[in-house]
């Protein structure tokens, strides 16, 4: 879900229509982009950016100004075709209301559009191959191989989740020997506030350092996988990288296309100790531009929390309401909550149609329209809050020296969420 751009639920009502307008108009040009072949070439450029948001304030202007017009000029034309003034006035005001819906419903069917099927692992269908490999020194062979079984576990889920969306679906694991590109040596990591205010800014310093060292690997790490692919004549239709980090409760998909702007074809996701074909399943399918369903953290804690305790209390209170108003309608998702199993878990409306398996249907447009009323109510309430804390327990800040110790695979490490698409 687009927490980020339901965040018109804070303006007041008379703005909202203009917001509401401008992020329809955002979503038709993402929809151009899209069509155009360029879905995620202007991630890192700040320009096209500012050229985005200057178009879209015209065209929010513009629109608005158009909306009326239509009716306008559609009486007018229906006068002129001899009909009644009052049935023509009606009929014109008709004609600007349905194309309000129009666009509105073209918002619904198209937004994320540039997270849909971009990317080399554009459309989770036909034979995938899934390579894996493992960071860190401490990794024992019953580890890799107890890893190993939860990928696999986590590709036979998506592979029955297909074929109950009448999607062909073979994600190849095997052989272990040509699938397993083997272990790595992770570099030492910074010494840092793993409790901050920021789940982001936690994760990013958590795997910060992993993150940087496999950005430097990934042509390498490419070059590796394209040599194994041509030994044995494959040309599967998409290729992902699974890789095992030794941090506890993490998961972090690097999409190339869809998020990063890149040239490069390798699709790589982060998977933290213990494995879980939970964290497998939901990662896999940030690779193929599915979003997260489930209310992120960092869209309610802020820096200001961090250093007073009651700012801290309400903002914990706020998120775990949000939560469980999230959870409710999202909880069944693979992509909205934290599953235990897979068997409690399914591929959802919005989820199936980011990944290629479904159009925008009308249960995928019912499922939009709840994903926003839910984020409005979200929202919403933690914009009236009251400042007053009550009695909720929340986690406390430390910092870096009082980390667990190091245990065999190495170490536990507070964490719990991922950034993959925010
Ligand atoms: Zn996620």
């Amino acid at each position: 879900m687009c927490w980020k751009d339901s965040s018109h639920a804070l303006i007041p009502r008379a703005v909202r229509l203009l917001v509401e307008l401008a992020f329809d108009l955002r979503v038709l040009g993402d929809y151009l982009v899209y069509r155009c072949g360029l879905a995620g070439s202007f991630a890192n450029s700040p320009f096209p950016r500012a050229f985005h948001a200057v178009m879209v304030v015209s065209g929010t202007i513009g629109l608005l100004l158009a909306l009326p017009g239509i009716a306008v000029f559609a009486s007018w034309l229906l006068i002129h075709w001899n009909l009644p003034v009052v049935p023509a006035v009606v009929l014109g005001v008709a004609a600007m209301v349905g194309t309000f819906y129009a666009l509105r419903r073209f918002r619904r069917a198209w937004m994320c559009v540039n997270c849909h099927q971009v990317g080399s692992a554009g459309r989770l269908t036909g034979r995938c191959i899934v390579f894996y490999l493992f960071f860190g020194d401490n990794w024992r062979v019953m580890d890799q191989h107890h890893a190993g079984k939860a990928l696999r576990a986590a590709c036979d889920w998506l592979e029955s989740e297909g074929e109950r969306h009448s999607v062909a679906v073979d994600l190849v694991t095997w052989p272990e020997t040509w699938c397993e590109l083997g272990c790595r040596s992770l570099p030492t990591r910074s010494s840092v506030n793993m409790f901050g205010w920021h789940t982001r800014q936690m994760l990013s310093y958590q795997c910060h350092d992993a993150v940087s060292h496999i950005e430097e690997l990934r042509s390498e790490l490419q070059t590796e996988i394209s040599a194994r692919l041509a030994e044995r004549g494959e040309t599967p239709a998409s290729i992902c990288l699974v890789i095992n980090l030794p941090y506890r409760d993490m998961g972090l998909a690097l999409p190339v296309a869809n998020d990063l702007g890149e040239d490069r074809h390798l699709e790589i996701c982060l998977c933290g100790w213990p494995p879980s074909p939970v964290v497998y399943a939901h990662e896999l399918l940030h690779l193929f531009g599915a979003p997260d369903l489930y209310l992120s953290s960092h869209w309610i804690l802020t820096e200001e929390g961090d250093g007073d305790v009651n700012v801290r209390l309400r903002e914990w209170r706020e998120l775990e309401a949000g939560r469980s108003e999230v959870r409710a309608h999202f909880g069944h998702s693979v992509m909205g909550s934290r599953h235990a199993h897979l068997e409690t878990a399914c591929v959802d409306p919005i989820t199936a149609r980011s990944i290629g398996w479904r159009d925008a249907d009308s249960t995928y447009i019912e499922a939009v329209v709840t994903a926003e009323r839910v984020a409005e109510r979200v929202l919403a309430g933690v914009a009236n809050e009251p400042d007053e804390p009550d009695d909720v327990s929340v986690p406390t800040p430390r910092t870096s020296e009082k980390r667990p110790r190091r245990r065999r695979p190495p170490p536990p490490v507070q964490g719990g969420e991922d950034v993959a698409d925010d």
